[in-house]
C-alpha cells in the first residue's frame, strides 16, 4: 500500500524483534537491521565442541498463563500455550561451612526446612515467607503501556495488589546486606545475599522469589538461541523483513526529525519512524549527538556509584557425572579481585535440565542412564545486576 508508514528497528534482539511484530501488528511495514548474523541478540546460545552453550534465560518473567506479560510473549511468538518448562523445583540453594539452605518453589517447604536450620530465626523466617507470599501480587503490568494509563488502570492495579504496601514499607527501603543481619544464622545471611548484589533494596529480591514461587519465571525448553528464532520466524511470518550483517553507523537526521539510517558500509535507507533498540552508551553519542540523552540518563552515567554498571562471566564445563537437574548453587571460593571489588561467592549452575545441552542430542537414547552421560555445568560469577534493583523486574 502506498501510504502504509515504514519503521526501522535497529536491532534484531528481544527488543528489536518485539518492536517489529508490534509495529506490523499496528499496520506499519518494518525492517529491522542488525549487525551480527542472527537474532537474538544478548538472548542467545551457541555451539562447541558438540555442545550447546547457553547464555541467557535463568528464568523468564512471564511464563505464568493468565498474567498480561505472558500475552506479550504470546504475542511475540516467544512463548506458546504449549511451550514446555524446564523442571526445576527451587530458586538457588546457598551453601556455607558444609550446611545448606534451599529457597524451594514450594514456600511452605522453604520456611519448615529454613527454621529447621536455624530455629532461633524462625520469626523472621516466617515473616520473610509471608512478605514473599505478598510480594506475588507484584506482576509486571503489560496490557498496555503505562504512558496510556488512566485513573481506571491505577485503580485496577491498587486493587490487585493490595497486600504489596506492606512489602514496600518493611523491604523497600532496606539493602539486602543490612536485611540479612536481621537473621542470626551466617548461612541465612548468605541467603538473602548471593542473588543480587547487595546493595540492592531487599523488596527485588523478594519479587523475584516470589516470581519463581509462582510458576512465573520458567525456563522454556530449548533454551535461548530457540526464543529467539520463534521470534525471528513470527516477524518474518509476519511480513517483517530483518537484514543481518547490517551495522548502523548513525541515525539520519533532518532539522531534528528522524528520516532514516546510515550503515557501516555507507548506504542510507529511508523511513518514517525509527525505533533504536541498541544500548544507550551507543546510541547517544555515535548514532545521534549525545544531546538526545533524556536528562535521567545523563544523571545516571554521571554518579557511578548510585547507578553501578556492573557484570559477571561464564565458563562452562562438560562433567560426566549426574548431578541435580538445574540446580543453581552458591558456594564459597578462594576471593578474586575485579577492578576494586572483591568476590567470594559463586554458583555453579547444572543446564542438565534439558537435552539440548547434551552432547550430540542423544536425549533418549538408552546410553542416557549410564554415568558417562555427559551435561553441562556451568560455573558462574554472581550476577552483579548489570541493573539497579527498581529496574530488574521489569528486565527479567
Ligand atoms: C549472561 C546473561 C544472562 C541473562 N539472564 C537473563 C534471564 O535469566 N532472564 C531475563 O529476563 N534476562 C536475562 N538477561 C538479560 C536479557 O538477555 C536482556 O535484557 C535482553 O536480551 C536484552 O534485549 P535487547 O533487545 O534490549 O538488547 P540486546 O539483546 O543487546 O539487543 C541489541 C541488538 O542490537 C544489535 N546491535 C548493536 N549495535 C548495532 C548496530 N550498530 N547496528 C545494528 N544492530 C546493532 C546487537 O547485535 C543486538 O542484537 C541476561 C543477559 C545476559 C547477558
Amino acid at each position: 500500500m502506498a501510504d502504509t508508514k515504514k519503521i526501522i528497528v535497529i536491532g534484531g534482539g528481544i527488543a528489536g524483534l518485539s518492536a517489529g511484530i508490534y509495529a506490523l501488528k499496528a499496520g506499519y511495514e518494518a525492517e529491522i537491521y542488525e549487525k551480527n548474523t542472527i537474532p537474538g541478540g544478548e538472548c542467545i546460545g551457541w555451539n562447541r565442541k558438540g555442545y550447546h552453550i547457553d547464555n541467557c534465560i535463568h528464568w523468564l518473567t512471564g511464563t505464568l498463563k493468565g498474567t498480561e506479560l505472558y500475552d506479550v510473549w504470546k504475542t511475540v511468538g516467544a512463548l506458546t500455550d504449549d511451550t514446555e518448562y524446564a523442571k526445576i523445583d527451587s530458586f538457588y540453594t546457598s551453601t556455607y561451612k558444609g550446611q545448606k539452605a534451599t529457597l524451594w518453589n514450594d514456600l511452605e517447604r522453604t520456611q519448615r526446612e529454613l527454621i529447621a536450620l536455624s530455629p532461633e530465626d524462625e520469626e523472621e523466617i516466617r515473616k520473610f515467607i509471608q512478605h514473599v507470599e505478598w510480594s506475588k501480587q507484584c506482576l509486571f503490568p503489560a496490557g498496555k503501556p503505562m504512558e496510556m494509563w488512566g485513573i481506571k488502570d491505577y485503580i485496577g492495579m491498587g486493587k490487585s495488589m493490595a497486600d504489596f504496601p506492606k512489602v514496600m514499607k518493611e523491604f523497600g527501603k532496606i539493602s539486602l546486606e543490612e536485611y540479612s543481619k536481621r537473621f542470626k544464622s551466617p548461612l541465612l545471611q548468605k541467603l538473602m545475599c548471593d542473588y543480587l548484589p547487595k546493595s540492592y533494596c531487599a523488596y527485588s529480591f523478594l519479587v523475584s522469589y516470589a516470581t519463581m514461587a509462582m510458576g512465573n519465571g520458567g525456563i522454556p525448553m530449548g533454551a535461548s538461541l530457540q526464543m529467539s528464532l520463534r521470534m525471528e520466524k513470527k516477524f518474518k511470518d509476519m511480513g517483517g523483513k530483518i537484514f543481518y550483517g547490517k551495522g548502523v553507523s548513525r541515525i539520519v537526521l533532518d532539522r531534528k526529525v528522524a528520516t532514516g539510517i546510515e550503515l557501516e558500509d555507507g548506504t542510507t535507507v529511508s523511513a518514517d519512524y525509527i525505533i533504536p533498540t541498541v544500548d544507550t552508551h551507543l546510541l547517544f553519542g555515535k548514532m545521534l549527538p549525545d544531546t538526545y540523552m533524556p536528562k535521567e540518563l545523563k544523571e545516571a552515567y554521571k554518579n557511578p556509584k548510585a547507578y553501578p554498571a556492573t557484570s559477571g562471566f561464564q565458563v562452562a564445563f562438560a562433567v560426566p557425572v549426574d548431578f541435580n537437574e538445574g540446580e543453581t548453587i552458591f558456594i564459597d571460593i578462594d576471593p578474586v579481585e575485579v577492578g576494586s571489588s572483591r568476590f567470594d561467592r559463586m554458583y555453579v549452575k547444572s543446564y542438565g535440565y534439558d537435552n539440548i545441552f547434551i552432547k550430540d542430542g542423544q536425549a533418549g537414547h538408552p546410553d542416557m542412564h549410564h554415568a558417562e552421560r555427559q551435561r553441562l555445568r556451568v560455573l558462574e560469577e554472581p550476577q552483579q545486576g548489570r541493573i539497579r534493583c527498581s529496574e530488574r523486574e521489569a528486565l527479567s
